[in-house]
């Protein structure tokens, strides 16, 4: 593979790119073979600063938040065509920053989030006359300010979870990439100058924690929307009290697949397998621990130990591979390390639990089945970020697996499974989770998505992904107004 190396000098500030206030550099790494891909300056909280500064300014004597919604929808149009030019580009920058298979690269762009939310500005009361208890009253849906955008590397495409609501809600906006992941979003920037959209609107700025944390603290920003781990999330949400700041967080998870016994294990499996090895199990939506009755145990155990096993791991460029590297060398060492944990605790590993032969570059976990896994161990607990399935029996009947289910201080996702999907719906009404699916395991932008308990707080897509940046302001009006 012959790689159009990338090297890029500067953030984007203010509708330009702007010079660092830094020498110091950050290559980015291919994780399949380690291969330089690119290399951007490194940021430091100065560069965010300035960054902080034009959103601030584009937001209180800018056109954007008082630019009627309609137009600000034309423009969110106009930033999807150009994207929509970009999408082979932009796949290979997602496959060459993260190692994500270029099949499911190609289809995240969030180029439909652009659409929906511009779609959405027709429908939404911007400014409603209400009746209230005592007279007539202006509510109004108004921007929330500065939105500081905080987004993991594991799919560039997270940022459109975010940026289109904020834009259409009339937001300006400081996005924050992961230094492994920046490339993708000069791309973006380069759209964005192309169609117009006025300076300081979107502002960006990759960088690691410290200049996050940067953002996260400055007064001048109203709101932070964080994509990332629950750590992370909570230290953010607490910096974040002093000041009342809004936030928004969509955090980890450690969802399960639930097999009813009478579930189709035909269908009920491969598609278990591929929620749980989505993005080379690098998703917080993962399917990552399968909850099967003790009656079908050995049935799901040694089907899940043969299809995984079977999988096609390799290079991820190639269109027929399944997983691809994980993102780097902390994330795979941590992976095997989880690895170690289930076998310490005494789970048996029915199908990968390494690194596979072939490789001596990049950084590979061989997707793995942890079979005889109890729902109280680590590695049915804790979210391993790579393609590790925890398959855990249960003994009596559907109230078991709910409550099993539920014992997580996660809720994300989830699947239920049963042949008749009635009784599945009545489980997946119990399950305190964000997102479940009834025979199948689906994720539509056009509905609410988000995490109950330690998943996060809030909700991205949907017309309740607008509330995230919406400000609602009451007008008592006088009589005859
Ligand atoms: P992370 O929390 O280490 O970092 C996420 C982002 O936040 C990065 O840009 C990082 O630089 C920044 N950051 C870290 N600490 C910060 C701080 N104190 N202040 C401000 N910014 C800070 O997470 P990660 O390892 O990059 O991503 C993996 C995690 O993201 C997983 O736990 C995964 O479940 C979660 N995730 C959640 C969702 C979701 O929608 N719920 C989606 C994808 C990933």
């Amino acid at each position: 593979m012959t790689f159009d190396r990338r090297d890029i000098d500067g953030f984007f500030i203010n509708g330009a790119l702007r010079a660092p206030s830094s020498n110091e550099r950050i290559d980015v790494i291919h994780p399949a073979n380690e291969e330089v891909v690119g290399s951007v300056p490194k940021s430091t909280p100065d560069d965010m600063v300035a960054a902080v500064d034009a959103a601030r300014r584009a937001f209180d004597d800018g056109p954007w938040p008082r630019t009627p919604p309609q137009e600000r929808a034309e423009m969110l149009r106009a930033i999807a065509d150009g994207m929509e030019k970009r999408v082979d580009d932009l796949a290979w920058l997602s496959t060459a920053q993260t190692g994500m298979p270029i099949a499911l690269a190609r289809q995240s762009h969030g180029l439909e989030l652009l659409r929906f939310y511009a779609a959405l500005a027709n429908d939404v009361p911007w400014e409603e006359r209400r009746r209230g208890m005592s007279g007539d009253g202006l509510v109004r849906r108004t921007p929330v300010g500065v939105a500081g955008l905080i987004v993991p590397w594991n799919a560039p495409s997270l940022l459109m979870n975010k940026l289109p609501a904020a834009l259409i809600a009339g937001c300006t906006t400081v996005v924050k990439p992961s230094p492994e992941t920046p490339l993708d979003t000069y791309v973006l920037a380069e759209v964005l100058q192309e169609v117009g959209l006025p300076p300081g609107v979107v502002n960006i700025v990759a960088g690691d924690a410290a200049v996050g944390q940067q953002l996260v603290d400055d007064p001048a920003v109203d709101k932070i929307s964080f994509t990332g781990s629950t750590e992370s999330g909570r230290k953010i949400m607490a910096r974040l009290a002093g000041r009342i700041g809004r936030v928004s967080l969509e955090l980890g998870g450690k969802s399960a697949s639930i097999l009813l016994d009478d579930a189709p294990l035909e269908s009920a499996l491969p598609v278990t397998i591929a929620g749980s090895c989505l993005n080379n199990g690098q998703a917080c939506i993962a399917l990552s621990r399968v909850l099967a009755p003790r009656s079908r145990y050995e049935e799901v155990v040694d089907t899940l130990a043969a299809m995984v096993g079977g999988l096609p791991v390799g290079d991820p460029f190639d269109e027929s591979t399944f997983v691809g590297p994980v993102v780097n060398a902390k994330q795979r060492d941590r992976a095997l390390s989880y690895i170690d944990i289930g076998r310490s605790e005494g789970a048996r590993v029915v199908a990968g639990g390494g690194t596979p032969p072939d490789r001596d570059k990049g950084f590979w976990v061989q997707p793995t089945v942890l079979a005889d896994v109890r729902n109280d161990m680590r590695v049915a607990q804790e979210e391993i970020f790579a393609a590790v399935i925890s398959v855990i029996p249960y003994d009596g009947g559907d109230d078991t697996a709910v409550a099993m289910a539920n014992d997580s201080r996660y809720g994300l996702s989830g699947a239920v499974w049963s042949a008749n999907p009635q009784r599945a719906l009545d489980v997946a009404r119990k399950i305190r989770t964000g997102t479940i699916t009834v025979n199948g395991f689906i994720y539509d932008i056009g509905l609410p998505f988000g995490g109950f308990k330690q998943s996060g707080v809030g909700r991205e897509w949907g017309l309740e992904g607008l509330e995230a940046y919406v400000e609602y302001q009451t007008i008592n009006l006088p009589e005859g107004l």
